[in-house]
């Protein structure tokens, strides 16, 4: 544990028309300060797990950031390796990533699906009382260190979505052995499914043109919007696209956050103490996920990034920020309803981010208290005579 809870901060402003002032340098500095060595050991593989965007979201962690870890990675001997779960079927989501800008060439490391491009290879492991167990993705299961860098944004389910998000579904494979969902057993149970309200259906579709697994469609006789619960990975893209509210996702709020930091307690279970390091980037804070068809404008402005190697106290640390930022105008945080010194994402999306970040610090995942560092600058290197 870093000494006192501390947690490494760039601010995303460049104030000095100077390199060294750039929210670049300044996070080459951040990763020097917080001395990526004790996280892993020469030649061990690194997971570097962040969020591959979507076809029409594209406010994903910018390569460049990513290239700066996998080069400090490399740096120090290790072997590091850019990945994340199958969302789409994984062909495509590789081609989304590609197209995204991350690949071997702009992020200098391999990028990679840690379940496989069927999204099915796992580890199932213990995880509570909601989940019982859970398939941890195999490439992120195997890999003796991980370095998980987070986008911070909204979220459907959860309000907000972080690092606990981004290793509680992100990292848990998308299908279980026979192919039904796994990481959507988070959204709703395995015995729980879809509902459909006839009387409130309009027919316009956009559920099904939604849906990248082709797992719903219109009955040929029935004409009834019907879902495929042998293809359907539970993602509930499809309820969220429904305006009619005639689909929806039979889901308790509570069952679902709770459920998100089982599996991400599911998940860091399967490291050695000291060897995970968490990387929040609070930039184009955009109201939904990144899983999303579509990427809103930011509902605050940039504000920087946050390291350390508590999941708890950097995901406090993020909603604490996002809490006291200004609402940018023509945003959907400046539309939205949201009270003075409340958290943006809680209020736009309806939900309560705070319950699974206690929820987490209650799994013994961390503390809620820590101790903001900032970097300035990155220092000039002294001149060689
Ligand atoms: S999106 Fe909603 S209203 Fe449109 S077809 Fe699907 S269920 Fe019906
Ligand atoms: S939840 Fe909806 S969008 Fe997601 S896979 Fe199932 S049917 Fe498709």
């Amino acid at each position: 544990m870093m000494t006192n809870n501390k947690i490494f901060f760039a601010s995303a402003r460049a104030k000095e028309f100077d390199y060294n002032h750039s929210f670049v340098a300044k996070f080459e500095e951040v990763l020097e300060r917080v001395d990526l060595s004790k996280f892993f050991n020469e030649k061990d593989y690194v997971a570097i797990k962040t969020h591959f965007g979507s076809y029409g979201a594209h406010r994903i962690i910018r390569p460049i950031f990513i290239k700066k870890v996998v080069d400090k990675v490399k740096e120090l001997g290790g072997n590091p390796f850019v990945t994340d779960t199958v969302r789409i079927p994984g062909l495509s989501y590789l081609e989304v990533a590609n197209m995204e800008g991350l690949n071997h060439l702009s992020v200098g490391a391999p990028v990679v699906l840690a379940d496989g491009i069927f999204g099915m290879d796992k580890v199932t492991v213990k995880a509570g009382d909601i989940l019982g167990e859970i398939g941890v993705a195999s490439a992120i299961y195997n890999a003796p260190s991980m370095i998980v860098i987070s986008h911070c944004k909204g979220h459907i389910a959860s309000g907000y979505g972080g690092a606990i998000k981004n290793l509680g579904m992100g990292a848990i494979s998308c299908r279980n052995d026979c192919g039904q969902a796994e990481r959507g057993r988070i959204h709703f149970a395995q015995n729980i499914r879809l509902e459909w309200d006839k009387e409130k259906c309009s027919y316009c579709e956009n559920c099904i043109e939604v849906c990248s697994h082709g797992a719903i469609y219109k009955g040929v006789i029935t004409e009834n919007i019907e879902v495929d619960y042998e293809i359907c990975v539970k993602c509930g893209r499809c309820a969220r696209v429904c305006k009619e509210e005639a689909l929806t996702l039979p889901q308790s709020e509570e069952r679902f956050q709770k459920g998100l930091s089982e599996a991400t307690k599911a998940v860091i279970n399967t490291f050695e103490l000291g060897t995970v390091l968490y990387i929040n980037f609070i930039v184009e804070v955009q109201p939904e996920c990144d899983c999303m068809p579509m990427a809103d404008t930011p509902v605050v402005q940039d504000q920087g990034v946050l390291v350390s190697d508590d999941i708890v106290a950097i995901e406090q640390a993020t909603l604490d920020i996002l809490r006291k930022a200004p609402l940018l105008p023509e945003s959907k945080g400046y539309e939205s309803d949201v009270g003075e010194e409340e958290e943006p994402l809680a209020a736009i999306n309806e939900k309560h981010p705070q319950w699974h970040i206690d929820y987490a610090r209650e799994l013994g995942l961390g503390q809620k208290n820590y101790q903001i560092v900032e970097i300035e600058q990155k220092p000039k290197k002294e001149k060689e005579n």
